[in-house]
């Protein structure tokens, strides 16, 4: 990871104070002074502030279960923050791994540990994600083999990879997809001349969503080892 990053989860130092600490030659990696922020460094390498050893505090995983009208982004804007939802320390330490429209409910995974959330969210692993989604209109019996095989998004060169559609009534369905476009599940339905009016995330790999609108709980083990 990063140096500075580093010394963001091993001391309760802002930025711009760390960025002046490692300028004044404060900081040092295996005996090296270090005044560059973006040096990677590795857990296993012994970084001193003032000659005192530092130690990184344990990597923080959390699942959200996102209201309507919030976003999955560090500040408010147009809609308040999902972070509001969550009192721990430094939350603004943490990322997303992966967002939801305002308009989307669901399953929200929050993280410090930048190569935890690296593995969900590459194309490479294909990391299933499954949402409930409401219909403007009835599905049509050919939108399963459509998903199956790939449609084409407005905009982009390639088809969409395999995607599973069950359905649940005529209006209501769940899908499961392994890629990550923006507004994708939106624009399949799109694709096949029909409308998303409802979107909730319920499942990312293994994880599925158990807890409350609007609460939160820190991932067990198991759970936060399934994306290794
Ligand atoms: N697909 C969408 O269209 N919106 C989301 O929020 C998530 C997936």
């Amino acid at each position: 990871m990063r140096l500075d990053k580093f010394i963001i989860k091993s001391t309760d130092l802002s930025k711009p104070e760390i960025t002046s600490l490692l300028r004044s030659g404060a900081v040092a990696v295996n005996g090296e002074v270090i005044r560059n922020e973006v040096t990677q460094v590795h857990e296993n390498n012994r970084i001193t502030l003032h000659g005192k050893t530092l130690t990184a505090r344990a990597s923080r995983y959390i699942m959200m279960h996102k209201p309507l009208d919030t976003i999955c982004s560090n500040v408010d804007e147009t809609y308040p923050s999902l972070l509001n939802y969550l009192d721990v320390e430094k939350s603004s330490d943490l990322h997303f791994v992966g967002r939801l429209d305002a308009d989307t409910t669901g399953l929200v995974l929050v993280t410090d540990d930048g190569r935890w959330s690296y593995n969900i969210i590459t194309p490479k692993k294909q990391c299933a994600k499954v949402y409930r989604v409401q219909l403007r209109d009835d599905v049509t019996d050919d939108v399963t083999s459509r998903f199956f095989h790939g449609v084409q998004l407005q905009g982009e060169v390639s088809l969409t990879l395999p995607a599973i559609l069950d359905i649940v009534n005529p209006r209501e369905v769940l899908l499961t997809i392994t890629e990550g476009k923006f507004h994708q599940v939106k624009r399949m339905f799109a694709a096949v001349g029909n409308r998303v009016v409802g979107l909730h995330r319920e499942k990312i790999g293994d994880v599925s969503l158990d807890i409350d609108l609007g609460t939160w709980r820190f991932l067990t083990a198991h759970e936060i080892q399934s994306f290794s």
